[in-house]
């Protein structure tokens, strides 16, 4: 699908080891092992148990230098409009449902307006921003390792190329900052965090989406778990590791939700594509006929989204 896809498995001097993300313990045990389902890369990735706090994450994982490989123009977060050919009307629906979602999420805790700074670390091409932009009038800020500037989307966003914890953003500045599915990729969490409430104001608000190991998807699916996005997720957070990794980091947990913006269908799709191509990557513009006929049939399903715990989790953080 791609001329940037590795033809074979990364050399073991692409891994490195890792201790604990969580704790800094390296005592742990097998977890479970993974290949790259979405895009079919050659490669099997372990994952681990931490056995002093229970954090389960990649490790051996690939060097930081070398992960950007599995970061080509496939993958969904960075994919431009137009990829999408005929469909991309319908794309933009969704994805336009999407923003809502975690709009209407966000606003449940902050008030935004046009005198609020809002952060998105890991905002892709910045769609999420630009809705709290144009509905809130708020100014926003978006940091992502990869360089999008360009993208319409991200016209009127502050945009930061780069690793988040090295930006010069100041302090005490922003009343909402937003993770959406970025922690689980992160190579520092604890940094991340700790950065994350140093650019928070007091009163400020941290909302952080992830998927959610110990749900419905992961028990169907196991080691074709979509979750699993090896080797992009360096850590696989339940419910109890995610509490304990942002309480670590000395944040207050103001409300925990058993679902995500993303939708869970997604996971409920993949997972079941993944299951029958056995690592053999998905095709999305083949499959995208499929994916809606089948979000059609699990209609009945799809309703108790919030009350299944399907697949995905956000915590909503306020400093101490
Ligand atoms: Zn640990």
């Amino acid at each position: 699908m791609s001329a940037a896809r590795p033809l074979e498995p990364p050399a073991p001097s692409l891994f490195e080891a890792v201790a604990c993300y969580c704790c800094g313990s390296d005592s742990r045990s097998d977890f479970i092992t993974a290949e790259d389902d979405l895009t079919g890369k050659p490669g099997t990735f372990r994952f681990v148990r931490c056995e002093s706090c229970g954090l389960v994450y990649q490790h051996p994982r690939i060097v930081i230098e070398r992960i950007t490989d599995y970061y080509d123009d496939e993958y969904i977060a960075h994919r431009k409009k137009t990829d999408w050919g005929v469909l991309t009307p319908l794309y933009e629906h969704v994805m336009g449902k999407h923003d809502r979602d975690k709009d209407r999420t966000v606003s449940r805790y902050v008030t935004l307006d046009a005198h609020s700074e809002v952060l998105d670390v890991g905002c892709a091409v910045g769609t999420f921003l630009q809705r709290i932009r144009q509905r809130h009038g708020s100014r926003v800020c978006g940091v992502d390792f990869k360089d999008l500037r360009g993208h319409a989307s991200l016209e009127g966003v502050d945009f930061r190329q780069g690793l988040f914890y090295e930006q010069d953003l100041g302090s005490e500045r922003f009343d909402l900052v937003t993770m959406w599915h970025f922690l689980e990729h992160d190579y520092d969490p604890r940094r991340t965090l700790a950065k994350a409430s140093a650019v928070l104001k007091q009163s400020g608000r941290l909302v952080i989406e992830v998927p959610r190991l110990d749900s419905v998807s992961f028990k169907l699916y196991g080691d074709r778990w979509p979750g699993l996005q090896a080797p992009q997720h360096t850590t696989l957070y339940d419910k109890q590791s995610l509490l304990r990794m942002v309480e670590r980091a000395g944040f207050e947990v103001i409300d925990y939700l058993p679902y995500g913006s993303f939708p869970a269908y997604f996971y409920l799709f993949s997972g079941a594509a993944f299951r029958v191509l056995k690592g053999k990557g998905l095709n999305l513009s083949k499959a995208i006929y499929p994916y809606f006929a089948g979000q059609l049939a699990l209609t009945p399903v799809l309703l108790f989204e919030k009350q299944l715990n399907l697949a995905m989790q956000t915590v909503v953080c306020g400093k101490r």
